[in-house]
């Protein structure tokens, strides 16, 4: 589960939740931990799992490489048909 960024509209204080993808959209309940005031709201976009990915920070892991190289196995075709472009350029 992701975990998001919320920030209190009150004191400014801002806090990490995990949720549930389904219950993202949802306004929530949690009070402020600092204040208790419940004028909390989600920073949008800020699920840090996707931030993450995209900046670059976590890297794909091994299983995606294999599946990545599989891929490639599975598609010499590629390379193939680069080859016979050059032999038909002669
Ligand atoms: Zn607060």
């Amino acid at each position: 589960m992701p975990f998001y960024d919320y920030k209190c509209g009150e004191c400014g204080h801002t806090f990490d939740e995990m949720l549930r993808i389904a219950d993202m959209e949802k306004p929530t309940k949690k009070k402020c931990p600092s204040c208790g005031k419940k004028k909390v709201e989600i920073v949008v976009g800020a699920a840090s799992i996707v931030d993450s990915v995209r900046v670059g920070i976590t890297k794909p892991d091994k299983g995606w490489q294999e599946v990545m190289a599989k891929i490639k196995e599975a598609h010499p075709r590629n390379d193939m048909s680069k080859k016979s472009k050059q032999d038909w350029m002669h």
